[in-house]
């Protein structure tokens, strides 16, 4: 439990790290109740199965906390399994959003209403939904949002891993560095988008999708709490464009950087992919500019106006993290499918390249719209006046 000591220094600085157990061992040995009660249960949105509760602490002023570590150094200690846990976050998103992805997959496979819009005769049998184009939309959405989710959360794992497993050195402080930019990105672009994901999936289900005969409006409950715990999103973009982004003097960003330059290095090297790897090259100028015109405000303007739409600037991040992870499964893609695939290997790969085809055509230009406002000079949100809200 992160908690004040009495006279502690104001903010971040003044807060321990305690632990506060139920019962507590006395001098004797025995066991003591520590006055620590659960006095209420939330009843929540959705993410249900985890019992959320309320704990009252000294009512009878008898609740002993065990400092652990240091006084005032309990968020340094919190940080230490931050990462993880924020990791954590984004794969649960994932699952959520996967889960309801297949679910979508099988009901859109058997589900038969309307015909093709080339089929005028009213006496041909209706097609299952998914022949129609909106719902192969829906489900590449879901399946592109997923997958690239599921990949950049494995990059992120693979280097928080390296950076555990290897010894001091330089190559240490570069697996660090990687993970704490990519960190809060894994955290929010699967939490965030899981939530469209599965909206999109419940709308393949029409009216079934609403009702819990279908486990979809269970899904969409569950995931919303991604984007709210662990550090909400606004909160990590805050924290990746005033703090991760500057980091060692901008030292985590250009690692980011390189990294995905040897994917498009190697995209462009593959004739079909040669074209995705210019528009990743290009949203990753836009990137580079819109994070030096960022600072330039910070500078000239300061940390309110810098800061404001830290919530688009993540957005835009993830985008572009996304794209390279897809980018990366389509060169994967093309050495599988150059070798002698069996048909379900064929199918495989081919919806990997199909999907990639789809996050370079309906989620890479968004970059565009959000790099439009980011570097926009109207301060609109921050000039808003508490009081215009009135009606
Ligand atoms: C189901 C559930 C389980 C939870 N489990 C745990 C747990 O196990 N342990 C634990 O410690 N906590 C837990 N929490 C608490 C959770 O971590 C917090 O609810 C979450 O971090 C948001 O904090 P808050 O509720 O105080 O919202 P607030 O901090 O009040 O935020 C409200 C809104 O204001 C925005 N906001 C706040 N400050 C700023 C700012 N400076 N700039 C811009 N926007 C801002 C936020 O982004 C958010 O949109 C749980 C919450 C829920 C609902």
């Amino acid at each position: 439990m992160l908690a004040r000591i009495e006279g502690a220094p104001a903010g971040t600085r003044g807060i321990s790290l305690f632990i506060v157990p139920k019962k507590r061992i006395e001098s004797d040995g025995s066991l003591a109740a520590n006055d620590l009660n659960t006095s209420g249960v939330y009843h929540k949105l959705g993410y249900r199965g985890c019992p959320i509760v309320q704990l009252s602490m000294g009512d009878k002023n008898d609740c002993h906390g065990y400092l652990v570590g240091d006084a005032n150094s309990g968020l340094k200690y919190m940080f230490q399994m931050m990462n993880a846990a924020r990791i954590g976050v984004g794969l649960g998103a994932t699952a959520k959003s996967t889960a309801a992805y297949y679910a979508t997959l099988d009901y859109a496979k058997t589900r038969c209403q309307g015909r093709k819009v080339t089929e005028k005769d009213p006496l041909k049998p209706q097609v299952p939904i998914i022949e129609h184009a909106d719902i192969k939309r829906a489900l590449l959405f879901q399946k592109a949002v997923n997958e690239g989710s599921l990949s950049l959360l494995l990059q992120s794992a693979k280097y928080l891993d390296l950076y555990h497993a290897l010894p001091e050195g330089d190559e240490k402080e570069k697996y660090n560095l990687l993970t704490e930019i990519l960190t809060p990105i894994v955290k929010t672009y699967p939490s965030e988008m899981g939530v469209h994901a599965i909206s999109q999936g419940l709308q393949c289900f029409g009216g079934s999708g609403y009702c819990d005969d279908y486990p979809l409006e269970q899904y969409y409950r569950d995931i919303r709490i991604d984007p709210i715990h662990e550090g909400t999103t606004a909160i990590q973009g805050m924290d990746l464009l005033g703090r991760k982004a500057l980091m060692k003097d901008g030292k985590a960003m250009l690692l980011l950087m390189e990294e995905i330059n040897l994917t498009i290095t190697a995209a462009r090297a593959i004739p079909e992919l040669a074209p995705k790897a210019e528009k990743l090259a290009e949203a990753l100028g836009t990137q580079q500019n819109v994070t030096a015109a960022l600072f330039k405000v910070a500078g000239e303007k300061g940390p309110e106006i810098f800061l404001a739409d830290a919530t688009l600037y993540i957005e835009m991040f993830g985008i572009i993290a996304i794209g390279w992870q897809w980018l990366l499964q389509g060169v994967k893609a093309k050495d599988a499918l150059a070798g002698n695939p069996s048909k379900a290997d064929l199918n495989f790969y081919q919806g990997k390249l199909f999907t990639l085809r789809f996050f370079f055509e309906y989620e890479m230009p968004k970059i565009e719209g959000l790099a439009v406002r980011l570097m926009s000079s109207d301060a609109v949100t921050v000039e808003m006046e508490t009081a215009f809200f009135d009606d």
